[in-house]
Order: structure tokens, then C-alpha cells, then sequence
């Protein structure tokens, strides 16, 4: 007997979460059960080093929704997030955090919301932020006001990958040439009528944020330089400064010649060579942050390696419970 087709997928990337996956587990079987609708639960384990796969692989013994993706090596959680967006197969897919940071009830008022209104997106937008560290706040707020500047007013404020795509949505998606999109920027870009759903940003349920200072630095330029060529603009008119301030600087200087203090100005010399080397450095910075975008999207390498998918297995053996 063949499981129906699924009309809900629930996309779940999972880095060494271990500890949180029998929390999880049971609360988001239950909002889903009370769905009353076929659907799948892709957990997409990116290579995690710790007791994950065995986890996974008891759940799916009484759980036979549960579909585990095994991506060969650790990609990050945009790659873990496509590779189960490009193959899950429901007529809606959602995703969601495993560390039940955002709540798994909200998944039913997504898709509550998108069949009502006809809508082809649903966004989980954060009401309120106050269990993430003021540091997270701030960074993230610096990052939404960043990214709208840059990208449009298209991106709601707030919304993480905490959201419902339907079918359509996720072909456009898959037909991008992008090999690594940022999602949370390509997902509003593509234009499909879109809704919200407010919920409480809960703390991380067990275990720790997998998402160090480093990631998130590396997530901002991304989004920042996959969007726009407005820092590279930038870098011209820090040029056209420098080029005026230092026309100024000659001709004090070259006055300073004639009237004899040659020696003096040295501090503006010394000045203009910090300022213009400082210049340089950032304009080289910038240039290899587009050079390196470049030289990935040339290599054209996959952003994952699906290892293994319990859809293409032999059955597991369901034990009812
Ligand atoms: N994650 C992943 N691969 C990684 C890092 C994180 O799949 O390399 C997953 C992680 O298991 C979690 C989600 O991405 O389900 C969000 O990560 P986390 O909760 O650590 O980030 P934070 O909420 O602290 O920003
Ligand atoms: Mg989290």
C-alpha cells in the first residue's frame, strides 16, 4: 500500500539537535496529526556528528510520515533548507527551526491563511524577539533595515525561515540557475501574493544556537552582496572623495612649497597616505566579496550532497503504536 501523495510538507533542517528531536517530535506529530491532511515531514539532517541519524531513525519506526534526507556533509542551514524545499513533495511546503524556537501550531493557521486566501506565500513574522540576547535583536534589526534598503520593500520585517510555500512558489524557486539562494531575500523577490502570521519567538527548546557570530556575519553579506552592487558604488564615491581631498591637500602643500615650510606637513602627508591606503584596502575588500560570489557561481558546484533519502529505501517496518 502506497502512502496518498502529501499536500503538506514540513521541511526541518537539523544540525546536531539531538537533544531537542524527542521535544519536538511528539508536538509537531500532534499539530499535524490535527490537520487531518497526508503529509510528509522531511527532516533534512545536515551531517550532523551527533546522535541525530540514530534519533531520526527510531522516530520513523512508529512515524511513518517522517521522511529523513541525509545531506553527506554539513552545508549550512540555507542548503539544508533548500535540499528539502527542492524535494519534498506536498502541495505546500513549510519550514521550520528543529529547536522549537518558532511554534509548530502556527503551521495550521499558514495554511489556513494561504488556501483562504489564494495566497502562494505565507511568512512567520516574530511579534516579539524578547527571549533572543539584545545582541541578537540589535544585529538583527540592523540586518532587516539593511536588507530592505537594499533589496526593496518587499521584505517583511521580521520573517525568518519561518514560513509556508506553495507548489508554484518552490518551482520558481527550483528554476533559478542561483545555486545558493538566500531564501528569506529570493522568496519575497519572486512576487507571488503573500500573507503573515504573528507568533511569539520562543527560546531554543534544548541544545545550543548552531548559528555563531561568524555565520551571521557571512548571512548579511550574502544577502547584502546577492542583491545589490550598491557597496561596489560605494567604493567609487569613497575614490571621488579621496581624489578631491587630496587636490585640496596639493595645493596647500604646493603653497606651503612657495612660501618656504617644506618641512612642515608632514602630518598631512602622512594624513593622506593612511586615508588613501584605508580607501584601497576597502575598495579591494569589496571588490573580492563580488570576485568571490563570481568564482563560486562559476564553479557552479551543488550547495549540498543528498546522501541518502528514506523516500527512495524499502519501507521501514511501521510498528503501530
Ligand atoms: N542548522 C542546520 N545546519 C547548520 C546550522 C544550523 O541545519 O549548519 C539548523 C539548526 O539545527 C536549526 C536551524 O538550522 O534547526 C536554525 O539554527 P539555530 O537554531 O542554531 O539558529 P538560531 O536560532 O540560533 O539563529
Ligand atoms: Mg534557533
Amino acid at each position: 500500500m502506497t502512502p496518498p501523495e502529501p499536500t503538506l510538507s514540513v521541511v526541518v533542517p537539523m544540525f546536531n539537535e539531538e537533544s531537542v528531536l524527542p521535544l519536538l517530535a511528539p508536538r509537531l506529530r500532534g499539530v499535524l496529526d490535527g490537520l487531518g491532511e497526508p503529509y510528509e515531514v522531511v527532516a533534512v539532517d545536515d551531517g550532523s556528528t551527533d546522535a541525530t541519524p540514530a534519533v531520526l531513525a527510531g522516530l520513523r519506526r512508529g512515524w511513518p510520515q517522517l521522511r529523513v534526507i541525509r545531506l553527506r556533509r554539513n552545508s549550512g542551514h540555507q542548503a539544508a533548507l533548500t535540499a528539502g524545499l527542492f524535494r519534498a513533495r506536498g502541495e505546500y511546503v513549510a519550514s521550520i527551526d528543529a529547536d522549537l524556537q518558532d511554534p509548530p501550531e502556527a503551521i495550521g493557521e499558514m495554511l489556513a491563511l494561504a488556501r483562504s486566501g489564494g495566497l502562494d506565500i505565507v511568512y512567520g513574522v516574530r511579534r516579539d524577539r524578547s527571549t533572543d540576547s539584545p545582541f541578537k535583536r540589535w544585529t538583527a534589526g540592523l540586518y532587516y533595515r539593511l536588507v530592505r534598503r537594499l533589496v526593496g520593500n518587499s521584505i517583511p520585517d521580521q520573517a525568518g525561515d519561518f514560513r509556508l510555500l506553495s507548489r508554484a512558489t518552490v518551482t520558481a524557486l527550483r528554476e533559478l540557475p542561483e545555486q545558493r539562494p538566500v531564501l528569506r531575500l529570493v522568496v519575497p523577490w519572486l512576487g507571488f501574493p503573500s500573507g503573515e502570521v504573528g507568533y511569539v519567538r520562543e527560546e531554543r527548546a534544548a541544545g545550543s544556537s548552531k548559528y555563531p557570530l561568524s555565520r551571521m556575519l557571512r548571512l548579511a553579506t550574502d544577502s547584502i552582496t546577492s542583491f545589490s552592487a550598491a557597496p561596489l558604488r560605494l567604493a567609487t564615491w569613497f575614490g571621488a572623495g579621496g581624489v578631491v581631498l587630496c587636490s585640496v591637500l596639493l595645493v596647500i602643500v604646493f603653497v606651503a612649497y612657495l612660501l618656504g615650510h617644506t618641512v612642515a606637513g608632514w602630518p598631512s602627508l602622512y594624513v593622506a597616505i593612511l586615508f588613501l591606503g584605508a580607501v584601497q584596502l576597502l575598495c579591494l575588500g569589496l571588490l573580492g566579496e563580488y570576485i568571490g560570489r563570481i568564482y563560486v557561481a562559476v564553479q557552479g558546484r551543488p550547495s549540498y550532497f543528498v546522501g541518502s533519502d528514506t523516500l527512495e529505501e524499502e519501507p521501514v517496518e511501521v510498528v503501530s503504536a
